[in-house]
């Protein structure tokens, strides 16, 4: 499933839509501390929203910039009638209140989804800011036809980002979730079971082609780095032969949650998320 092509198709659209307007959409990135990997992200966030004509500001603070100063400038974002969306770029440093600088954010400037209100929205089934990967795994099954009512979906991982959301969006899709993570018994007997089998673990080529049934669809979303080289959380080169669906990484998962941030920025511009 080729998560790239379909990202840039829907970059398009955006930019065709955004071409005539006269006031730019414009998303804040509040970044706390220097982590290389959060740096690399921020500058695949902005190349995109330039690309499609997003005004991107970057808010970068030091480590030992009081967690006031951070919340007084999201404060300062929220009451910005330019800027329509507001994203903290994650992970945070530790000892950060990363719930209460997340809160900090206006609901219907949340372009990640992550606020607690907007995540209560989403359990409750109401229209909401959903975070961004979660949506583009949804987006690329629906890209590929990939039927979820009835089906078995295995997740592995319950991060805030990825796990749970994605849990919330298959249930709503009427299919039967179950969501697997570090505590869990025997893996590879419940990954076995799943004719849509997602992984958001982290952890290197995990998923071997022994986990996997026949034909079942295979969502990567892991990023890794090993040996210098990307890499997902399936063995892609074995799993591939085995699976109906399956995405890569690079260019798969990663491409299409750029692509559903810019879609979420573009629903906050035309103020059409329902909450305040
Ligand atoms: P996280 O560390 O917050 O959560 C990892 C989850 O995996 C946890 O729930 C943990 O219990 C589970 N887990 C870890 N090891 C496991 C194991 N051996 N067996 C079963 N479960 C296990 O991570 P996250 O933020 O959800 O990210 C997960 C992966 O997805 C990372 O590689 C991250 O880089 C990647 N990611 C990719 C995108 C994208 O756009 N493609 C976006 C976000 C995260």
């Amino acid at each position: 499933m080729d998560g790239e092509a379909l990202s840039l198709k829907i970059q398009e659209e955006i930019k065709q839509k955004l071409k005539n307007c006269m006031i730019r959409p414009s998303v804040a990135v509040i970044q706390v501390g220097s982590d290389p990997a959060s740096d690399s992200y921020i500058k695949r966030k902005e190349k995109a929203c330039s690309a499609v004509g997003v005004y991107f500001r970057h808010f970068k603070f030091e480590d030992d910039t009081p967690e006031l100063t951070i919340i007084n400038k999201i404060k300062e974002l929220n009451n910005d009638e330019y800027v329509n969306g507001i994203l903290v770029q994650l992970p945070i440093p530790e000892r950060y209140n990363e719930k209460r600088i997340l809160n900090s954010i206006s609901n219907s400037k949340d372009v990640d989804g992550l606020t607690d209100i907007n995540t209560g929205r989403m359990i409750n089934g109401r229209k909401t800011l959903v975070p961004c990967t979660p949506l583009g795994v949804m987006r690329i099954l629906k890209e590929y036809e990939i039927p979820l009512e009835g089906k078995r979906v295995v997740i592995v991982g319950r991060s805030k980002l990825v796990g749970k959301p994605l849990f919330q969006l298959m249930l709503a899709a009427d299919a039967t979730v179950t969501v697997c993570h570090s505590h869990t018994v025997d893996l590879p007997s419940i990954t076995k079971e799943a004719d849509i089998l997602i992984c958001a673990a982290g952890v290197p080529k995990m998923i071997t082609e022994d986990m996997v049934k026949k034909d079942a669809v295979v969502i990567d979303v892991g990023i890794n780095r090993v040996d210098g080289k990307l890499c997902g959380d399936v063995d892609f080169d074995k799993v591939s032969k085995k699976a109906s669906y399956i995405t890569p990484v690079p260019k798969g998962v990663g491409p299409m949650t750029v692509a559903m941030l810019l879609e979420n920025i573009v629903t906050c511009y035309e103020n059409k998320p329902v909450t305040k």
